[in-house]
Formats: structure tokens, sequence, C-alpha cells
């Protein structure tokens, strides 16, 4: 058996999608920008996209911008906004807890001159709406926060947020990188304050490499690829049809089944924390760290083994077919051992080391729940042992 527990990582894409992502490959493949026949079809489906991804944010279809997905649409909005409105400020908010995508080109722009604060989190990863008051000056021009944690689930009050820093300064930007919460919640940026949003696709069973930027038209933003000035001039490069398409396929299909697929999802989750619950009564040491309730995701559960490395048992778990990540798998690649999320939970060294996410989606099942659970109960004991000699 097998059960793919790091949705949060990626997902595999749906029937839906790939229909129609084979479909703008092979038959309707035209450049939106030709002017005959198959360019005219390829340029409905994309405007068709823009609508629907449009519809599910309840904002204008002319504020979309499709991009090479998440990283991109962070790093837009970031320096892009950062570089069109200096003259207005040079500070800029964040949190430490952000995804590489938020930090490193905040850092990029500290280079630039730019001044950055970054919020702490309390031990569960939320921030907290005191800090970012004190934070806002005359100088601040933007906040960036993520909606959901990718690797505790910890939701940021954003809403709450978005009401401080325009009561602050209606002019002050706010970009929300969305990426773990878009296709599992509601998400209304006019309602939130939220002025730019970044989505990726293939979070939520579409391709890799497309997702897009949410942008209020009031923002005042630069566009970072310049060229034969496809999207108005502001995302150049021949438009990715089939991504666009299949992103938009995914969003219908998500959004269509959104209540259904969170009561799943929370159902998955209440017996991934019970079962880990049963094995620390039973005597191994575990730790988790996420929480249950509104302020945490219903799809990632983040917990520590302490006593065994979390690569080691990784491994073990994957040698069962059980594949889940060791802090978050898009910075793995770094060879970090200990993520910088786990560092600002201020958590111990021993419980840092030994934390493994499980992460889920609408297709996950109870069975591979449960299969995964008896296998820590299986190999937990055993690992611990070894290790200690
Ligand atoms: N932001 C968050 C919170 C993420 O979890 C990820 C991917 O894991 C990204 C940004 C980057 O998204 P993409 O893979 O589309 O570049």
């Amino acid at each position: 058996m097998e059960a793919y527990l790091d949705n949060s990582a990626t997902t595999r894409c749906t029937e839906g999608v790939r229909d129609i992502v084979v479909r703008l490959m092979m038959e309707d493949y035209g450049n939106p920008s030709s002017q005959h026949m198959k360019g005219v079809t390829a340029e409905r489906y994309l405007r068709e996209a823009r609508e629907v991804l449009a519809g599910t944010l309840k904002v204008s279809e002319k504020e979309i911008f499709f991009t090479s997905g998440a990283t991109e649409s962070n790093n837009w909005a970031l320096i892009g906004a950062a570089t069109a409105n200096r003259r207005s400020g040079m500070h800029l908010i964040t949190t430490a807890i952000e995804h590489a995508a938020v930090l490193e080109p905040m850092r990029a722009l500290e280079e630039q001159g730019f001044r950055v604060t970054y919020l702490p989190v309390d031990a569960k990863g939320h921030i907290s709406l005191r800090d970012l008051e004190e934070a806002l000056c005359e100088d601040t021009i933007l906040v960036s926060m993520m909606y959901v944690n990718n690797e505790i689930g910890t939701i940021e009050p954003i809403a709450e947020a978005g009401k401080l820093i325009r009561a602050h300064n209606p002019r002050t930007l706010f970009h929300v990188d969305a990426v773990q919460a878009y296709g599992k919640m509601e998400i209304r940026p006019k309602k939130l304050g939220v002025d730019m949003l970044s989505v990726s696709a293939h979070k939520i069973h579409g391709p890799k490499g497309c997702g897009f930027l949410y942008v209020n038209e009031k923002v005042r933003l630069r566009p970072l690829l310049l060229g034969g000035g496809q999207q108005k001039g502001m995302r150049s490069g021949t438009d990715n049809v089939p991504g666009a398409a299949g992103l938009a396929q995914a969003a219908k299909e998500a959004y269509a089944q959104l209540s259904e697929s969170t009561g799943h999802l929370l159902s998955l989750k209440a017996q991934m924390m019970d079962g880990l619950r049963r094995l620390s009564s039973g005597g191994l040491r575990i730790v988790i760290h996420s929480e249950e309730g509104e302020k945490s995701a219903p799809h990632i559960v983040s917990a520590a083994f302490p006593g065994v490395r979390s690569e080691v048992l990784l491994h073990a778990l994957e040698e069962r077919g059980i594949y889940v990540s060791a802090g978050s798998a898009c910075t793995t690649n770094k060879k970090v051992p200990v993520s910088g999320v786990l560092k600002e939970l201020h958590l111990p060294k021993e419980l840092a080391e030994s934390t493994l996410r499980f992460s889920f989606s609408r297709f996950t099942t109870e069975e591979e729940i449960d299969y995964c659970l008896d296998a820590l109960g299986e190999l937990l004991p055993v690992l611990t042992r070894y290790t200690r000699h």
C-alpha cells in the first residue's frame, strides 16, 4: 500500500486538469498573441481561466495575472511594489516564518536599502497584532504575511491585520502568500483589505510551474519580466495556456466541493492527531506542534518524534510507501538540518530535528492515515532504541 501524505509539497493532478492540459498541448495549442483562429481559441481559454479564478476570489478578471508559480508571484509582488512605491517610504514588514519565496526577495530589497521588520511568532506560529501595530510607521509601504504556514498549518489573522494596516495608512499595501490557503478556504481579498495575493496551481491538484498574482487595480506595481508585453505589459512571456487553464480547472473543482473537502480534511486531521496521542499515551515520545480549531489549517499536522532524526524516520516510512516531509519540501534541498520556521517557534533542538509534516488532500483516505499510524507504531520503538546505542 502507498500513503501520499505530502500534499503541502505538491499534489497529483485531477483527471479534469489532465484532460484540459493535454487538449491545450495537443489540439488547441495556439499562441494567444497570434491573429489567426488558433490564437483566438487559445485567447478564449486564457480569458475563461481568468474569469474562473477571479470568480473564486470575487475580484475583477483584470486583477488576475498569470505567473510561473507562487515563487514568481511573491517576488513580483514584493520587488515590484517596493520599487514602484519607494518614494513613499522605504520600510517593509513581514513575518519571521514566511516561505523562502518571501524571505529571499525581502533580503534582496534590504540590500537595495529598504528596511525590513520581521515579526516574531509565538510557540504555535501566530504573529501578534500588537507587534504589527507597533511596527507600522509612516515609512511603511508594504506588509507581506502568509495566510497559512506551510510547515505547521497555523492560520495568521489576515482580516485583523488588514484592518490594522488600513487604519494606520490606507496607502500601505498588503500582500498575502495564500499558497496553502487557496482552494482550502473562501478568500475575499477585497473584504480582507488584501491588495495582492499569491497562488500556486500545483498545491491544489493543478499543474506545476503555474500560478497567479491577484493585484488590486489601484496598486502601483512594476513588472519584473520585460519583453513582448503580454498581460497588459505587466508580465511578458508567451502565455502558458495549458497551465492557466489547468489551474482554473483545479480551482473550479476545489471550490465546487469546498465544504465536503473541508469536513473530510478536518476528520483526517482529527484521526491523525488522535492516533498520535494514542501512540504517545502508549509510551512513545511524540510532541504535536499543530493546533486544532479555527486558527489552524485542516490539512497539515506537524509533530516531533524525539529520539529519531526526522530524515531517518522519513526514509523508514518511505520504505513502506509512506511519503511525508521533514520541514517543508521546498527548502530541504538546501540541506539545512532544521527549518527556519521551527527555529522561530523556539522549539528545543531535539524536537526541531525530529519533526515531520503530514499533509493531506481531499483525496487522502482514512486507510492511508491508519497505515501511517500503524507504521509509526512499529518503527518508532525500533528506531529510538537504535538511535540511543
Ligand atoms: N509559498 C508557500 C507558503 C509555499 O508553501 C510554497 C511552496 O511550497 C511557495 C510559496 C512556492 O510556490 P511555487 O512552488 O509555486 O513556486
